[in-house]
């Protein structure tokens, strides 16, 4: 039987609908609403996409969301003091650097400058190690937490099960890890020098996908069963692929020859499904909830600088 789909649009539209509710009633108690300030510096065309998702997704569900444009040439020095001004508006409550950045300007440096209240990213040390502390008061990354709310929508019992993590990027790999240990699972995690990938994947009850390589999970790594999350978004563009990773998906590789591209996963979508009890699929799995939760770790930090304590965070 092929597997349940994970939908993560609908999911997303739930907790974003929530969330404008009680970004509403935030504004009522405290006269100004949440507020995300995304800072892009330069011109990568995806991430142009991006903020502008993000932008758009706080502006409907009643956040002030604003996106910095800096140019390409911005010099380290008026970056940073850029990151530090927006670190010190008491109205910005999240906020977030937007990778890539030109190749002069270091990543690290400008994260570091936002103060770990305010990094809604989650990718400051400090909310790194509360998280691998198995603390609940850091902010943590958007894209796992995203991973852990479709587990929990597919009502999958995470306590002594299998999971195996591909790939171990600060933004999704670990973090998804240490969720996953914290929720009391055994948790493996593979990257590009694992020996065996087939056969690590093989044993996971829970399997996850965040590495950027489309189609690299096959059927063959799918132990039958299991739940599978596929957090890649890679774009194709080549006609001989497609008809390999969209197998299984007429409707798409119809549409394929119009509009020369197609968005994949790092999961073989037609394969692992014949395999799999539950999976996410790609476009609509879990990319719909990172936003979602992006505005979530806005209002629990504005909660938080407010003294209203915690709560999305525990309700998502
Ligand atoms: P990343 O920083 O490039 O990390 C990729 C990881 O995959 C690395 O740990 C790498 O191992 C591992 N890897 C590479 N080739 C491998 C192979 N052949 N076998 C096993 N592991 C391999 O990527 P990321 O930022 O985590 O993103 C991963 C994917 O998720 C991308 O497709 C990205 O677009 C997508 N993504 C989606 C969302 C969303 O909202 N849906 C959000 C973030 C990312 P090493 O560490 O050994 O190099």
């Amino acid at each position: 039987m092929p597997a349940r789909l994970l939908d993560g649009k609908d999911l997303a539209r739930r907790i974003r609908a929530r969330l404008a509710d009680e970004a509403a009633a935030f504004r009522d108690r405290y006269g100004l609403p949440p507020g995300l300030v995304v800072v892009r510096i330069g011109d990568d065309p995806a991430s142009g996409v991006y903020v502008r998702n993000k932008e758009a997704a706080a502006q409907e569900a009643g956040f002030a969301g604003r996106v910095v444009q800096l140019p390409a040439d911005t010099s380290r020095e008026a970056a940073l003091r850029q990151v530090r001004d927006l670190a010190a508006d008491p109205a910005v409550h999240g906020m977030l650097v937007q990778l890539p950045l030109p190749p002069h300007l270091d990543p690290w440096e400008l994260q570091l400058a936002i103060p770990p209240g305010k990094d809604v990213d989650g990718l400051h040390p400090e909310n790194a190690g509360r998280l691998a502390l198995g603390r609940e008061d850091g902010l943590v990354p958007c894209t796992p937490r995203g991973v852990m709310a479709l587990l929990d929508e597919n009502g999958t019992d995470l306590r002594g099960a299998e999971c195996v993590v591909v790939g171990r990027s600060n933004i999704v790999g670990k973090p998804v890890a240490q969720l996953l240990l914290a929720r009391h699972a055994s948790v493996t995690i593979c990257h590009s020098r694992t020996r065996d990938l087939a056969a690590a994947c093989r044993r996971a009850d829970v399997l996850v996908a965040a590495v950027g390589r489309p189609a690299l999970v096959r059927g063959a790594h799918v132990r039958p069963g299991a739940v599978v999350i596929d957090v890649g978004m890679n774009e194709i563009t080549d006609a001989a692929l497609a008809r390999d990773y969209l197998d299984g998906q007429p409707e798409r590789l119809a549409r394929f020859p119009k509009l020369g591209r197609a968005l994949v996963g790092d999961v073989h979508f037609g394969e692992a499904r014949e395999a799999a009890s539950a999976i996410t699929p790609v476009p609509g799995g879990v990319g719909p909830l990172t936003i979602a939760f992006l505005l979530d770790n806005t209002l629990l930090a504005a909660r938080r600088a407010l003294g209203a304590g915690a709560g999305a965070a525990e309700r998502a």
